[in-house]
């Protein structure tokens, strides 16, 4: 359709009403510069989105001929799936002045966004993937602690790219012999508690391996035909943070967050549509498979342009936080330990990696995770809860720690800040006891900073700043520097 806005003639028959309505008190330019507007509802082409067009400057707008299709020919037509070029209009229809012969009608063209042209270089070289040992070692520049997620999370990625390349190579025949072995997927769970860098990995991740990433959040999706973001949404959301690009959303990381909360429910007396029946529905995606969506708008009609994306090297890490699941192992150890495995308890409870490190499948179908679902999350990673001292790390230690923020914007106002030992300690027993783990920090450093941040810029003599407890306590003030000299 034409993107520009088309020009009402007056006097025109057909849209005498909504042009009469419009043309009210304009001059002739000024009518060039109207929308298209619905003949039907009135409403213009910025309410409604792209219309279709008829012979006759006639427009309407996608709801009201979804309504007089679904009046006509029942409930649950959808236009996007009619071949518009085999539809005849006919009075029948409610319709006459449509009488199928309408050379003059524009319909809308659902697009295709097309793939690049495949060429030669692939896009991506497993060789540019960094070697496990290397992408542990960015991610320590940021993630305080879980070494051994980590440590994981850097074989699975490694493998999952190396094995994207492997089918790209075997697809465009570059490999010297298909040996019939084909690396299977390996999307990851990751289990930890609230704010421990579950998401903050992922991210970290994403952007060490400069590849896309969408985040989802599995309490919104609900199965597709109710209400909620259907399943395909997420792989529409990579598409776009992908810039439209299909082959870059096609190496792209999603991350479902909450993955949890779509556990099967154990008394269920009505459908279950946002818990077992999502996690079915995700197995296609999670697997590899090819889904059309739509492009720049979470939902799929007629005037959406669509795109084709194979799932198939989409690295899956699905998170959530698994509240009682650390009962359910403790449970079954508890079994075991009265068969005489005691050992196996007591090691778990001693190991600082905590009970969550001893997750099975079978704890996690107890939880309520279906055996299809956790069969193609073939990696578990479990992060721990975060201890004070960790905090403290978090605090001071990564590249973009919040103290260094901090500094940084002080800096600009050429005011050191610093920060006593006893002072961290605090505010990370403070952070722990809100129990949303690192995520508290920033909000406790805020609420102190605000006046800091507010009386400092006030007077330029000021040369350093030292964060005391007492201050954080409420006891006392910060210790100020003046500037020496001039
Ligand atoms: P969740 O596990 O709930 O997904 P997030 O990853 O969103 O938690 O963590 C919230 C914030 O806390 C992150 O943005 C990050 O700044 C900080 N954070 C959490 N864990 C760590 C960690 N291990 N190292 C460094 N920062 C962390």
């Amino acid at each position: 359709m034409d993107e520009k806005d088309e020009v009402k003639k007056p006097g025109n028959e057909n849209t005498e009403e909504a042009a009469g309505k419009m043309d009210e008190g304009k001059s002739e330019t000024d009518t060039q510069e109207y929308e298209k507007i619905c003949c039907v509802c009135h409403r213009p082409e910025s309410q409604t989105g792209a219309m279709f067009s008829m012979p006759g400057d006639l427009y309407v707008c996608h709801d009201c001929l979804q309504k007089v299709f679904d009046s006509v020919m029942g409930k649950g037509v959808d236009l996007s799936k009619i071949d518009w070029s085999k539809v005849s209009f006919t009075p029948a229809m409610g319709m006459p002045f449509l009488n199928g012969n309408f050379p003059g009608m524009e319909v809308p063209k659902t697009q295709q966004l097309k793939k690049k042209k495949k060429n030669a270089e692939p896009e991506f070289a497993w060789k540019d993937v960094p070697a496990p040992h290397r992408i542990k070692a960015q991610l320590d520049d940021f993630v305080i602690g879980q070494e051994k997620a980590k440590k994981v999370v850097s074989v699975a990625v490694y493998n999952h790219y190396k094995r994207v390349c492997a089918e790209e190579m075997r697809q465009s025949k570059t490999a010297d012999a298909d040996d019939g072995v084909q690396i299977e997927k390996s999307n990851i769970l990751m289990i930890g508690p609230t704010g421990s860098g579950k998401t903050f990995l992922v991210k970290t991740l994403a952007r060490l391996l400069d590849v896309p990433l969408a985040i989802a959040d599995a309490t919104s999706l609900t199965e597709s035909g109710y209400i909620g973001d259907d399943i395909e949404s997420v792989v529409s959301k990579l598409l776009s943070v992908a810039g439209n690009d299909v082959e870059k959303a096609e190496h792209g990381i999603i991350f479902i967050d909450e993955i949890d909360k779509i556990a099967k429910k154990q008394q269920m007396t009505s459908r279950d549509v946002s818990g077992e029946s999502v996690q079915q529905e995700l197995l296609k995606l999670l697997e590899g498979s090819v889904v059309k969506v739509p492009v720049g708008s979470n939902q799929k009609n007629a005037l959406t342009p669509t795109a084709t994306v194979n799932t198939d090297n989409i690295l899956f890490i699905c998170g959530g936080a698994f509240p009682d699941l650390e009962e359910i192992i403790r449970r079954r150890l508890m079994e075991k330990s009265s068969m005489g495995f005691g050992a196996v308890l007591r090691d778990s409870f001693d190991s600082g990696q905590g009970v969550l490190s001893q997750v099975t499948n079978e704890d996690l179908r107890r939880f309520g995770m279906i055996p299809e679902f956790l069969g193609r999350l073939p990696v578990v990673v479990t992060l721990e809860k975060l201890t004070q001292d960790m905090m403290v790390r978090i605090l001071r230690e990564p590249k973009n720690a919040i103290l260094r923020q901090y500094q940084k914007l002080l800096a600009m106002d050429e005011v050191r800040l610093l920060f006593d030992e006893d002072a961290l300690e605090w505010i990370a027993s403070e952070a722990m006891k809100r129990e949303t783990g690192a995520r508290a920090l920033r909000a406790i450093m805020e609420e102190f900073m605000l006046d800091i941040m507010y009386e400092i810029p006030k007077d330029p003599n000021i040369g350093s700043v030292v964060i005391t407890r007492a201050y954080l306590e409420k006891k006392g003030g910060p210790l100020i520097e003046m500037r020496t000299g001039g």
